[in-house]
């Protein structure tokens, strides 16, 4: 049995335990995989930048988002990735709980304003990493903010066309050259809607903007990304620093 069975099966027998804590969920809440208390520890940000949602409003161009193509205009995250939001991730990436995408997309939901109309589509794993996890954890975080936002997914649209190493060690810069191209995008289908990307993590943004590019040469037009989290400034590696401690939350960037 693999681990994540193994754990699927032991949340069936023993239910109502807190994925962040461990500890019991409030009994009125039986459905929540989350207790109150670590919900509420989850810390939402209020966007200062209007286009890369940074939390400090930008004099003049936005350090941020300044070097983004003109194609990926809005990208929002609901809380930072502080230790409660990368247990959740971790859950989410690691132990197979699907039913955490319902809970996540509200948290989605909660926090993120709906934008227009748009197809979700689910930030692609390589072939070789979706064999291995079994599926896409963006894909199940899309599911569950479409249930609230009513919302097509389209899994489909966009996928990976080489492999891409693991961000996490990578500065911003080389971030950028390990995802540059590797996307690939269905072409914009009559009527096509907008598209708004989704993602467990927004670190530097450079997965999104190499997707965002991919899809605007296939001719979609209006791009915009959702993550869950949004890694905490201090967490992204700068050119010639050193990483803090090694996290599992960068196989996107
Ligand atoms: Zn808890
Ligand atoms: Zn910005």
């Amino acid at each position: 049995m693999n681990a994540g069975l193994a754990r699927a099966l032991e949340r069936f027998l023993l239910p109502n335990a807190c994925l962040v804590c461990e500890r019991l969920v409030e009994q009125h809440r039986p459905d929540a995989l989350i207790c109150g208390v670590c919900s509420a520890r989850l810390r939402p940000i209020v966007p200062g930048c209007r286009r890369c949602g940074q939390p400090l409003p930008p004099v003049g161009p936005c350090r941020f988002c300044a070097g983004w193509p003109e194609n990926l205009s809005l990208a929002r995250s609901a809380v930072w990735l502080d230790d409660a939001a990368r247990t959740i991730i971790h859950r989410l990436k690691y132990d197979g709980w699907h039913g955490l995408g319902t809970e996540l997309g509200g948290i989605v939901a909660r926090h993120v304003p709906r934008p227009a109309r748009a197809y979700l589509v689910p930030v692609p794993l390589s072939q070789r990493r979706l064999r291995d996890r079994g599926y896409n954890q963006a894909t199940v975080l899309a599911r569950g903010i479409a249930a609230v936002w009513q919302y097509p997914v389209a899994e489909r649209l966009l996928h990976r066309v080489r492999e891409t190493q693991t961000q996490t060690a990578l500065t911003p810069e080389e971030r950028a050259d390990n995802v540059a191209g590797a996307f690939e995008a269905a072409p914009r289908s009559a009527g096509g809607r907008a598209i708004i990307l989704i993602d467990d993590v927004l670190t530097t943004g450079a997965t999104l903007c190499a997707a965002a590019c991919a899809l605007a040469a296939a001719g979609w037009l209006t791009i915009g990304a959702v993550t869950l989290a949004r890694a905490l400034p201090y967490d992204i590696r700068v050119a010639g620093g050193t990483s803090r401690t090694p996290h599992d939350n960068s196989d996107r960037g």
